[in-house]
């Protein structure tokens, strides 16, 4: 059966990142760095965690690290309509780490510690024909 196409985008999240208005312009992260002990979170969050102070909101660098990585082949998780395999990680932005998805399923092309781009991009299309927007990071040597 051929997938319905509704013409509409919906996000995995409110406030997790910025979309790019021109192709000029790169996505973000919306984390958040404590104004007391510069503690960088994310997802964004009021109080910072470490001390308790108040934070304030902090767009992520789009680049960041590879930490970790894994991919998977078979049994997704329930409820995910997206391509298999698929890479999945953990990328170090600003001494935060990301979980996300990776673009690159083949574990022979990701090394820990390379360079990672952030891209938000749709990760697949739901039920009812809807791109869901989320975010990745993609290997910056590809
Ligand atoms: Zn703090």
């Amino acid at each position: 059966m051929e997938k319905k196409d509704s013409g509409k985008e919906i996000l995995v999240g409110e406030g997790l990142f910025v979309r790019p208005k021109s192709p000029s312009e790169e996505p973000h992260l919306i984390g958040s760095k404590c104004k007391n002990c510069a503690e960088v979170t994310f997802p964004k969050q009021p109080w910072c965690a470490n001390c308790g102070g108040e934070a304030e909101e902090l767009l992520l660098s789009t680049i960041g690290k590879l930490y970790s990585f894994s991919n998977v082949n078979n049994a997704p998780p329930e409820g995910y309509k997206g391509p298999i395999p698929y890479g999945v990680g953990s990328v170090e932005v600003d001494g935060v780490r990301v979980m996300c998805n990776i673009t690159e399923h083949d574990p022979g092309k990701l090394k820990i510690g390379m360079e990672m781009q952030l891209v938000v991009d749709s990760l697949f299309v739901d039920d009812d024909g809807n791109k869901v927007i989320g975010l990745m990071f993609r290997p910056v040597s590809n």
